[in-house]
Formats: C-alpha cells, sequence, structure tokens
C-alpha cells in the first residue's frame, strides 16, 4: 500500500479509541501485562475479502469481529494517490463491476457512497497517445498495427461461450466450491491458456487478457501462454469477459476507490488492528487463540473462529501452527511478485503511454506477451501533470527477490535502453523518482496442472471450517472484488451453518 496513504492511515491509527469489550488480563510475571480480545471471529487481512467479511459479520449477522491488517489502512490492492491539488489518481483497483447483487455491499447507506459508472482513471476523459516500444531494445515499432478490436471481442465472445456452454463458469466463479474432485475436474481447465485458446480457435482473445492481467498470473510464469487455464481465468473470469462485450457494467468510487476502505474503517472503528500482524497461533475444532503484535504490543485474541483473508503463503503462515496436513497442502503452491507504482521522470512527456510491445508483435499483434520481469506501460495521467503509473511484473523472479528495489531497477533500465537508442531523450543521470509505491504481493498463486487433477484444490476447500478455521480471497478464488464478495457470501453461509 503506498507511503502517501500513511499520514491518513496514521490518523486513523490515533484516533482509534481504547479496544471496546476488551478484557484485560494479567499474564504471568510481576510487571507483563498482555491484553486479551475477546471475538465471535477474527479475521485477518483488511483487504477486499477480510473487510468485506468484517462488515457482513458485524453488521448483517451480528458477529463480533476483529481484523488483524498489517498495514496502516484497509484495502489491499486499492491504491488512491492524492496529488497536491487532493485529486484523486487510482493506481491499482480501477473498477467495480457487476456480479450477481455484489455492488449493493458499496449502496449501503452505512457507507454514504456514491458509486460512477466507468473506469476512476476515465473519470478525467483523458486518453494518452500511446508509443508501443520494445523495452528491451528501447526502440519504437515503427510498423506496428494494433489488433483489430472487433476480431479481439469477437474472440472474446466466443471463449465466454465456449465457458458457460461446457459449465466450466459454474465450476470456478465466484470461488472454487464446484469444481469437480481433481481426477474430474475437465482438462481443458488444466490446459495451458495458449493450447486451450488454440483448441477453441479464441487466441485472437489473448491479447486484450494479456494486458488486462499480465501482472496478475505471469507474476509466476516466463511465458503467459504457459498459465494453466484455471488459474488464468482466476484473473480473468468469465464474468469479467462479459464486461468487454457490454453484458456487465463497471464502476467506481467518487472521489477515489480508497474512499470505500475509508468508510469501511470507519464503520469498524476500534475492530481493527492496523499495522498489526500475527505472531502465533493456537487451533482447535471449538475455537483459536492468535497472539498478535501491533504499535501497542502484544495482543491475544481469542475467537470461534478464524477467517484467513490474506494469501496463504508461506511468508503469511508462517506463525500459524500449521499440522501435517496444512503444511503439505500450503508447501505446493507457487507465485511471483506484482507491484504497483506513480512515478515521475523529467524526460517522460506527459500525455504519453508507453507500451511494452514485443518486436514480435510487429508479425502477430494477437501475441504481445513478454518473458522477462517487465513494466507493462509507463502510462501518463494527463497533459497537466508530471505523473505516470505503471505495473511491474516479476514474471518468474523470485518472489522474496522482485521487491520494490527490484522492480524500480527494471522500470529506471526500461528508461535508460530508450534514451540510449534515441527514443526518448537523454536522461542525463536523472533517476526514476517513485512517487509511490504499492507492493500488491503475490501474483498468480497456484500449483501444477498435476497436482490439480491429483486433488489439491480439494484438499485446499477441504480444509474450510477445519481447526475453527475458514478461507477467503484472491489466492484461491476469482480474483475480482465483486466475485470475492460473493465467494465471501458463500463461505460466510457456511461458516455460519457451521457455528
Ligand atoms: C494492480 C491491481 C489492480 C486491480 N484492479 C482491479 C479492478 O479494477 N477491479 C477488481 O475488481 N479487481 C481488481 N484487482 C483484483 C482485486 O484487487 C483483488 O481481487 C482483491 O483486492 C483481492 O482481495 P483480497 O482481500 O483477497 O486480497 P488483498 O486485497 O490483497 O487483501 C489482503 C490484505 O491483507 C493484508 N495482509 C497481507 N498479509 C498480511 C499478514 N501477514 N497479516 C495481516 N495482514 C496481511 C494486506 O495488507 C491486505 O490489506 C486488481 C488487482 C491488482 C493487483
Amino acid at each position: 500500500m503506498g507511503l502517501s496513504m500513511l499520514g491518513r492511515g496514521l490518523l486513523t491509527l490515533t484516533s482509534i479509541p481504547v479496544i471496546l469489550g476488551a478484557v484485560v488480563e494479567r499474564a504471568p510475571g510481576p510487571s507483563a501485562q498482555v491484553e486479551t480480545i475477546e471475538r465471535d471471529v477474527v479475521i485477518i487481512g483488511g483487504g477486499a475479502a477480510g473487510s468485506h467479511a468484517a462488515v457482513r459479520l458485524r453488521e448483517d449477522y451480528k458477529k463480533s469481529v476483529v481484523v488483524v491488517e498489517k498495514d496502516v489502512i484497509l484495502g489491499g490492492h486499492v491504491d488512491t494517490y492524492y496529488d497536491k491539488n487532493g485529486a484523486p489518481h487510482d493506481y491499482g483497483v480501477q473498477c467495480y463491476f457487476t456480479y450477481d447483487d455484489a455492488l449493493d455491499f458499496i449502496r449501503r447507506p452505512a457507507l454514504n457512497l456514491t458509486l460512477l459508472p466507468g473506469l476512476s482513471r476515465s473519470a478525467t476523459g483523458f486518453s494518452a497517445t500511446v508509443r508501443n516500444i520494445d523495452f528491451t531494445t528501447g526502440k519504437e515499432l515503427a510498423n506496428f498495427t494494433a489488433p483489430d478490436a472487433m476480431v479481439e471481442i469477437g474472440a472474446i465472445v466466443a471463449m465466454y461461450q465456449v465457458l458457460t456452454s461446457k459449465g466450466y463458469d459454474k465450476m470456478i466463479e465466484p470461488g472454487f466450491y464446484n469444481l469437480p474432485a481433481g481426477p474430474q475436474i475437465p482438462d481443458d481447465l488444466l490446459l495451458p491458456v495458449g493450447q486451450f485458446a488454440a483448441k477453441y480457435n479464441v487466441s485472437a482473445a489473448l491479447a486484450k487478457m494479456y494486458e488486462s492481467t499480465g501482472g496478475g498470473p505471469q507474476a509466476r510464469d516466463t511465458n503467459f501462454l504457459n498459465i494453466m487455464t484455471l488459474t488464468f481465468l482466476q484473473s480473468f473470469s468469465p464474468s469479467w469477459m462479459k464486461v468487454f462485450f457490454g453484458a456487465a457494467d463497471l464502476f467506481y468510487v467518487q472521489g477515489g476507490n480508497q474512499k470505500l476502505y475509508d468508510a469501511i474503517a470507519t464503520l469498524l472503528g476500534s475492530d481493527v488492528l492496523y499495522s498489526t500482524t500475527v505472531t502465533s497461533t493456537e487451533r482447535t475444532p471449538t475455537g483459536v487463540k492468535v497472539t498478535v503484535r501491533g504499535p501497542s504490543g502484544t495482543k491475544i485474541i481469542k475467537a470461534k473462529k478464524l477467517l484467513m483473508a490474506v494469501p496463504p503463503t508461506r511468508e503469511n503462515l508462517a506463525p500459524f501452527d500449521l499440522n501435517p496436513e496444512e503444511t503439505d497442502i500450503f508447501a505446493k503452491p507457487t507465485y511471483g511478485r506484482y507491484g504497483t507504482a506513480i512515478v515521475t521522470h523529467p524526460k517522460l512527456t506527459p500525455g504519453q503511454e508507453l507500451h511494452n510491445m514485443p518486436t514480435s508483435a510487429v508479425a502477430n499483434p494477437y501475441a504481445p506477451f513478454l518473458n522477462t520481469a517487465h513494466v507493462l506501460t509507463f502510462s501518463s495521467y494527463g497533459t497537466d501533470t508530471d505523473l505516470f503509473s505503471i505495473g511491474v511484473s516479476s514474471s518468474g523472479s523470485s518472489y522474496a527477490a522482485f521487491d520494490e528495489r527490484a522492480a524500480t531497477r527494471v522500470a529506471q533500465q526500461s528508461l535508460e535502453k530508450m534514451a540510449a537508442v534515441g527514443t526518448l531523450p537523454d536522461l542525463g543521470c536523472k533517476k526514476l523518482a517513485v512517487v509511490v509505491w504499492s507492493d500488491h504481493g503475490p501474483g498468480g498463486f497456484g500449483v501444477t496442472p498435476a497436482e490439480m487433477r491429483a486433488g489439491w484444490m480439494d484438499r485446499m476447500y477441504g480444509l474450510q471450517g477445519k481447526r475453527s478455521t475458514w478461507y477467503t480471497g484472491n489466492a484461491i478464488a476469482i480474483d475480482f472484488t465483486t466475485q470475492l464478495w460473493k465467494m465471501n457470501d458463500e463461505t460466510l453461509k457456511r461458516m455460519l451453518a457451521a457455528w
């Protein structure tokens, strides 16, 4: 989450009153005093899934909750940067699309928000001049012709029809509760997406899909076409396809998408512990004890249920008391890393979008795939500002290695390549300035087709409710906000049924 939000987040933090309903216990020892918080549900992570679940559980189902969030604000992948004039610039989540009744969540009166049609970025009406440049050579592609939009949309429609006619959409949306057991998963869903597209003659859909999802699934893989279709569909779901042919609508929150999570933060008040992470857990079939550490020290949370609303990566699970079954399941997935930022450089021209387009796309514009860690675009916010947004995908680099420094280096090197061949003016030793950076964490979380066939997802979903622990979030469901909220609805229904 961006540093620009730190100030506002800290304000939120310091305004948090003493934890309501907390029981203060004296721990053994002469001076140690550890606060104990008792709640029905402890939620780990306050992104799209965790924040939504907290509101639904507390406001609609009258369960007491506490959210453990490592950042200083709620919202996860939502990033709104407010410039010096107070204008919002979303550089993470751009929109919420219609999916069942999910948008009603934003419309609830308690949040007092206004939804506007379109992408947040389209609010200014600005449209950039696109320059297609191979960032590995730095050269502008003079003879590049963009794919035919009608051909691309036609292929997306055709792919949607394949998925829905075979019932694949119902197996994967919004979560994988209806996915058949490993041996019965349709072969199609385990094919590399390139083979799936070729089999159904929809390869022309992939360029647009890549542009919209490249950073997510491709964070883990060097070759986009090799990504398992099921993993790919997590980031380009059948319901998201509907947006491209006008069968679903887009909205954003007036004033910046972060406003949604600021409103949720206000509503939840002291039920969120910010800048806080788990240090240990003890989970049993009848309840959990979670020890956390935050700005005011260590606290113990006792709850009837735990909802994991962070990706179950090795990093996030390190403090958890995993049993052998859980250890085995969570050892399998691989994932890369993705980041977004707002940057400036005096040699970037306001009003332009520099699009990273491999030279091979001149011959085949329908396959503009990049196979190294890369920036997809330097995208101007307008002719009257020097701000550009970038997204940086690790594409095969290890998760730990691809931090902000590594990603910024990739972006700086791209500019240097362009300057070296005259595509950009001489950089004059100036480095890219990162105005605000946001770590979007694991991308493409998932296992191999063989592990899926062997039942990894059944075993993963089979953990739901065991040891009082439930799972939600983008790593194990469709990776779009409104679809995750419906995944939550299903998960919470099951959790409450098992109360
Ligand atoms: C750049 C980008 C743009 C996107 N644009 C859109 C879009 O326009 N529309 C859309 O619908 N979807 C979009 N998505 C996808 C959408 O953002 C995700 O589906 C959604 O945010 C996932 O929610 P989540 O709660 O599972 O995870 P997250 O939103 O990542 O939330 C996880 C939360 O847990 C916290 N956390 C992580 N680790 C820990 C820990 N160990 N302890 C405590 N807290 C922790 C994080 O700080 C975060 O707040 C986009 C994603 C990205 C990366």
